[in-house]
């Protein structure tokens, strides 16, 4: 054995790279389409666009193009020297696609950042206008907005807040409206408006006049598993934040920027945010790349009384923006967000036929491309499966070794449960969406087959 090789096996066994635990995967060799290769050759459907992020999927030309272009001019110019057109454009296309006024962007580079971007805005707002006595952000459980301690505060995740609780100041959470596991007589209008009222209740309990922001997403993500809300809810919600001068954020990290068929979920139900989070989808994986979008009226005073105490190294790199561009482009030319909304129908029909075949199936929900199942032992009781079968990492165990990559989480509304997201790049076609849910149909058979369903 030469030095050099022994070096790379050392390197690569054990492992000098460490993340959330000690499992290893294939290292990857290829990606195409919404397809991986790995370095022997296998194929894997992605799924889930990896965390709900390759959007455009994978190797696009126009997105490398772009990059290579702007690799040839500067991949990295410091905002305090210069500015650079990839941002200023990528500014400016953004705002064109937002309601009127909203149209500040500040660059990031990923969802967490964006998100304490919209909490330290919305502080500093407050402090520029006299109200400096607001500081609570309530927000909904369960919720996730990021690993970083200021996003972890308004995160409703206990497995992932808990162990970090005396380092951070955690905020006020309300239930997320899970209404499909209400067993009462009200009906969905009803249901909607009653966790909306939730938020009311909350903010006398706080008092009105400490509370400065709601943060929520409008189409749940991995923590909740793609949960839309009754359209009742969405309309309360803003009447709410309006009546008490609370701001509303919107994390649309996993949803924003055309997954779920409109370029903000929230256009689902014309719900004007005052700040909103981008990321994922943003440069749909080819870069690092977030946003914080907030309204003008804002962002002025802030600049006003001294500027935005806040920023990285890295916010609007030219690279990142570029390729950020180049994905809004992609979106637009080849209208990917009907595809999303054409394609995450047929999924979701397909969703619900395997719903029809697999009794453990209890609910199969969300919007466009942003789609999820849940497992459960009976749909009468909406109990959830038994922890010991480990449905969340089992099921999605067997898709992967039919190469079938497919997301999950063990949380539901604050309960145990398991939900599993099907999410794939919006360039998915029929013939693609046809053996996902093939594959998928043949991991739950394997699975009901282990578990004794
Ligand atoms: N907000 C939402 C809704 C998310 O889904 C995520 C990531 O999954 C984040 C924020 C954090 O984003 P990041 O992992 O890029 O920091």
């Amino acid at each position: 054995m030469t030095a050099t090789t022994a070096i790379a096996a050392e390197t690569r066994d054990p492992s000098n790279l460490f993340y959330q635990s000690r499992t290893r995967r294939p290292i990857v060799a290829r990606a195409e389409g919404i397809y991986f290769w790995d370095r022997d050759g296998r194929r894997y459907i992605d799924g889930s666009s990896g965390a709900m992020v390759a959007n455009i999927g994978h190797g696009n030309p126009r997105v490398l193009a772009a990059m290579r272009q702007q690799m040839e001019e500067t991949t990295f110019a410091y905002r305090l020297h210069f500015e650079n057109e990839a941002a200023e454009t990528l500014a400016r296309r953004i705002a064109q696609r937002l309601p009127e006024g909203l149209d500040r962007v500040f660059f990031v580079s990923g969802g967490s950042e964006a998100v304490e971007s919209c909490l330290k805005l919305a502080r500093q707002h407050a402090l520029a206008t006299g109200q400096a006595g607001r500081y609570k952000v309530i927000s909904r459980y369960p919720s996730y907005h990021g690993a970083t301690l200021g996003a972890l505060a308004v995160t409703g995740y206990t497995p992932m807040t808990a162990p970090f609780a005396p380092m951070m100041q955690e905020m006020p959470k309300i239930p997320a409206p899970t209404c499909y596991l209400d067993s009462d007589s009200l009906d969905w209008k009803a249901r909607g408006l009653r966790y909306a009222e939730m938020l009311r209740a909350e903010i006398r309990r706080q008092g009105p006049e400490t509370v400065l922001a709601f943060i929520m997403e409008p189409v749940g993500g991995a923590s909740t598993g793609a949960l839309v809300a009754p359209d009742s809810y969405y309309a309360r919600i803003r009447e709410i934040c309006d009546e008490y001068g609370i701001l509303l954020i919107l994390d649309e990290v996993m949803s924003g920027v055309g997954r779920t068929g409109r370029f903000l979920a929230a256009e689902h139900w014309n719900l004007r945010p005052d700040i909103v989070a981008l990321s994922k989808g943003f440069a749909a994986g080819y870069a690092p790349l977030g946003a914080m979008v907030a309204d003008r009226r804002l962002v002025e005073p802030v600049l006003d009384a001294g500027g935005f105490i806040h920023g990285h190294t890295y916010a609007g790199n030219p690279l990142a923006c570029a390729a950020g561009l180049a994905v809004l482009e992609e979106i637009e030319s080849r209208d990917l967000m009907g595809n999303a909304t054409r394609m995450g129908g047929l999924l979701k029909s397909g969703l619900a036929g395997l719903m029809a075949r697999c009794p453990f199936i209890g609910d199969v929900r969300g919007l466009g491309l942003l789609l999820a199942f849940e497992t459960v032992t009976d749909r009468q009781t909406m109990q959830p499966l038994p922890p010991a079968l480990n449905a969340h990492s089992r099921l999605v165990e067997i898709a992967y070794e039919k190469g079938l990559i497919i997301y999950s989480r063990r949380t539901r509304g604050g309960l145990e449960g398991d939900h599993f997201m099907v999410c794939p790049p919006m360039i998915v076609d029929e013939a693609e969406i046809a053996e996902i849910l093939r594959l998928l149909e043949e991991s739950l058979v394997i699975f009901a087959a282990e578990a004794g369903l």
